[in-house]
This record gives structure tokens, sequence and C-alpha cells, in this order.
């Protein structure tokens, strides 16, 4: 039993109103039980919702209270992404489960690449970037596995 990003299983849960329908993810679903997780919308986001990013550094620094995450606003949506993420580890410790399957270079889900944001000349703006989204550094840091749709 693994946890799976919900939007890469067609849930319509992305900041735009969309999924990520993996196909890969799908045949996964047929073999084993998947548990589909949101962490933005765990944490209380509206969807649709604006863009956002990590003001600075990755999701650990966001975990470790050394950053933030932004909305395309420029507004702080940190709580509602650290609780998100507080939610899909309550999760995993429930279902004793060992690996999730995130979607990759999301702020909540990326696991080694995920998206920044920066204020430039006053404008928002969202950027790809190295390193884990808030979810994947919570989960790693409590000895989850991640993977991404891009490792099945
Ligand atoms: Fe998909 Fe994760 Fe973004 Fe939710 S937070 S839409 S599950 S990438």
């Amino acid at each position: 039993m693994r946890l799976v990003s919900a939007c890469l299983l067609g849930v319509n849960c992305r900041y735009d109103g969309a999924s990520k329908l993996n196909e890969n993810v799908l045949a996964l679903s047929r073999k084993e039980t998947l548990i589909p997780v949101c962490p933005e919308q765990l944490g209380g986001l509206p969807t649709p919702r604006l863009p956002s990013g990590i003001a600075s550094g990755t999701g650990v620094d966001v975990i470790a209270g050394r950053s933030s995450v932004r909305n395309a606003d420029g507004e702080d949506v940190t709580e509602c992404f650290t609780t998100g993420a507080a939610e899909v580890l309550r999760l995993a410790s429930m279902f004793d489960i060992q690996e999730a399957v995130l979607k990759q270079g999301s702020p909540s889900c990326g696991s080694g690449q995920t998206q920044c944001m920066e204020n430039e000349g006053g404008s928002y703006l969202s950027h790809p970037a190295e390193g884990d989204g808030v979810t994947a550094a919570l989960l790693k840091r409590n000895g989850v596995r991640v993977i991404t749709e891009e490792d099945l």
C-alpha cells in the first residue's frame, strides 16, 4: 500500500482545477492499493487556487521554520502547506506507509524538484527549483521513502 498524489490518479485538485493523470500511476492502482492525497487541499486551500511557491530554499527550510510559501499574490500560505503535509504524514503513520509516489515539481509534492516564488519588481513569479516540496520533505524526514511518477 502506498500514498499517491491525488492529481496523478486523475483527481482535479491542482491549483488550476485540473488533474495530472498519469497512465503509469493508473496502471499501478489496478495492482495495489493506493491512497490518494492532496496536501494543499488537506491544508485547507480551495480549488482552483493561486499557484504557490517556496520563498527561499526548499521544503526542508519551510518545515524548519526558516522559509515560507507564498502564492502569486504574495500572500503567506505557509500554514496551509505545513498543515497539509502534517495530515499526509498522519495518514502515512495510520496505514504504516513506507513509500509515497508524489507529483514531481510541485511546491508540496516535488521530490528533488520543486517550485519557488520570487518577488520580481513587485510581481510574484514562480520558477522551477531544485529541492523537495514541503510534504515530500516532511515525509522523508520521518522515514517515508518518496518517489515520483517519473520513477515508475
Ligand atoms: Fe497534486 Fe500534490 Fe499539487 Fe495536490 S498538492 S495538486 S496532490 S501536486
